[in-house]
């Protein structure tokens, strides 16, 4: 799924955290998380383990990947439980 967009709209902080997603920042890019919408598929440990991690705190660290690989396994989540807003103004 999309992980930039929710029903098409391009995504803003303000509206993920309405929603209930959490955030887990990096440098370049920040992910965030619902844990509600989450169908638990695994897409996102199996993708990259070192950016997901259950049972690490925090679980999801954006910087042990690279934007393009963070997009990558967040575009890769089925439910829409996983977005990402970049800050590196690309
Ligand atoms: S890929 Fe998405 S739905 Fe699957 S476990 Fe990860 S966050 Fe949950």
């Amino acid at each position: 799924m999309e992980g930039s967009k929710i029903n098409d709209k391009t995504i803003t902080e303000t509206l993920l955290l309405e929603e209930g997603y959490r955030k887990y920042s990096g440098e370049d890019l920040d992910i965030y998380y619902n844990k509600d919408i989450c169908a638990h598929i695994g897409n996102c440990v199996r993708g990259n383990p070192d950016v997901f991690e259950v049972g690490r705190r925090p679980w999801i660290i954006a910087d042990n990947g690279s934007v393009e690989e963070d997009i990558r396994v967040i575009n890769s989540c089925p439910s829409g439980a996983l977005k990402y807003i970049r800050k590196d103004g690309k």
